[in-house]
C-alpha cells in the first residue's frame, strides 16, 4: 500500500504527521513500513529520527544535451521536438542553446538531430540517502542539487528505490503545494492524507488541493493539525464535501517546543500519541 502525505501549503505540519504516522505504525502495528521523503528541495524527515543511522547514499545524475554550433545547421528540428521549450535556435545569429533548467532529459532532441550536433553530458541532479530508523524499514530521502529546478526528475528517481517493495506500507512525504512535483509524488499512491490547519490560509489551500485530487480521481482523507486554534470553517468544508476526517492533532505548546528542537518522537504527549495510534489504525484498515 502506498500512502502520500500532502498539504496545499508549507507549515501545516505535513512533515511531523508523516514522521509520526510512520513511527507509530512501525513501533506498534507493522514493522514492514517505509518512509520516503519526496520534499526534495527541503527534506526534513531525517532530522526527527534522532537515533537514525545513514546506511547508504548515492549521487543521481541526469543527462543534459549540449549543441555543437560548429556541426549545427540551425534547422530547428530539435526545438520542434522538445516539448519543454528548452531549446533556442536563432539561425540569423547562428545561435543554438539548451536551457538546462527546462530540460527534462527526455533525449528527444538527440534523436531528432540528423547532423550529430547534440551530445549528452551527465549533470548532478541530487543525492538519495537511506537511513535505518529505530523502528520500521527506514527512511529514504531525496535531496535536490542546490540550484537545480528538476524536483520532479529527482522524485521519479527516489520512487524507483521502492519499486520492488511489495507487501510494504510506503509513506511518501510530498512537497508542499499543488505543482508538478506533488502530482508526481501522489500519482501512484493508493490513498492520500491531506494535512491542514483550521485557519483561513489552511482552508484556502485545502480547497485547491482537494480540487487537484478530485481531478486526479484519488481517494483521500484529511488530518487537521493544530486543532483547537482558529475557526470551524475547515471542519464545515470537510463535512459539506463528505471528506473523510482521519483525525485532529491537538495544538500543544509543549509539542511545538519539542518540534523546534527536533524531538517529537521521544517527547510526544499521551494525547497526541493516542491520536496518531487511532489514525494509524484507520490507515492500516484501508
Ligand atoms: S532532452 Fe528533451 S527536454 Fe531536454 S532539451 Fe532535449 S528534447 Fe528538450
Ligand atoms: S536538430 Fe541538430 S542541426 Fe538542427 S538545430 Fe538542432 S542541433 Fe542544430
Amino acid at each position: 500500500m502506498k500512502i502520500a502525505v500532502a498539504s496545499g501549503k508549507g507549515g501545516t505540519g505535513k512533515t511531523t504527521v508523516s514522521v509520526n504516522i510512520y513511527n507509530t505504525i512501525a513501533k506498534y502495528i507493522d514493522k514492514n513500513v517505509l518512509l520516503v521523503d519526496c520534499d526534495v528541495e527541503e527534506p526534513n524527515d531525517a532530522i526527527f529520527f534522532q537515533n537514525s543511522k545513514l546506511v547508504d547514499t548515492k549521487e543521481v545524475k541526469q543527462l543534459i544535451p549540449q549543441i555543437d554550433t560548429e556541426a549545427c545547421t540551425f534547422c530547428k528540428k530539435c526545438a520542434e521536438w522538445c516539448e519543454f521549450n528548452a531549446i533556442t535556435i536563432i539561425k540569423k545569429l547562428q545561435f543554438a542553446e539548451i536551457n538546462g533548467d527546462l530540460c527534462h532529459s527526455c533525449g528527444a532532441c538527440s534523436v531528432a538531430c540528423e547532423y550529430g550536433a547534440i551530445t549528452e553530458y551527465p549533470q548532478p541532479l541530487g543525492i538519495i540517502s537511506h537511513f535505518q530508523t529505530e523502528y520500521g524499514k527506514g527512511l529514504i530521502e531525496g535531496r535536490l542539487e542546490i540550484g537545480s529546478a528538476m524536483q520532479t526528475a529527482l522524485i521519479k528517481e527516489v520512487k524507483k528505490e521502492v519499486a520492488g517493495e511489495n507487501g510494504s506500507i510506503i509513506f511518501f512525504d510530498a512537497p508542499p503545494g499543488t505543482s508538478c512535483p506533488v502530482v508526481e509524488t501522489v500519482s501512484d499512491a493508493d490513498y492520500i492524507i491531506l494535512v491542514t490547519e483550521p485557519t483561513p490560509f489552511g482552508l484556502h489551500d485545502l480547497k485547491i488541493t482537494v480540487e487537484l485530487l478530485n481531478d486526479l480521481q484519488k481517494p483521500f482523507g484529511v488530518i487537521v493539525n493544530k486543532a483547537g486554534l482558529g475557526s470551524s470553517e475547515v471542519y464545515d468544508f470537510i463535512e459539506e464535501n463528505n471528506i473523510e476526517l482521519l483525525g485532529k492533532i491537538p495544538f500543544s505548546k509543549e509539542y511545538a517546543a519539542n518540534y523546534a528542537s527536533g524531538d517529537i518522537l521521544k517527547s510526544i504527549t499521551d494525547e497526541i500519541e493516542t491520536t496518531y495510534r487511532e489514525i494509524a489504525q484507520k490507515l492500516i484498515n484501508k
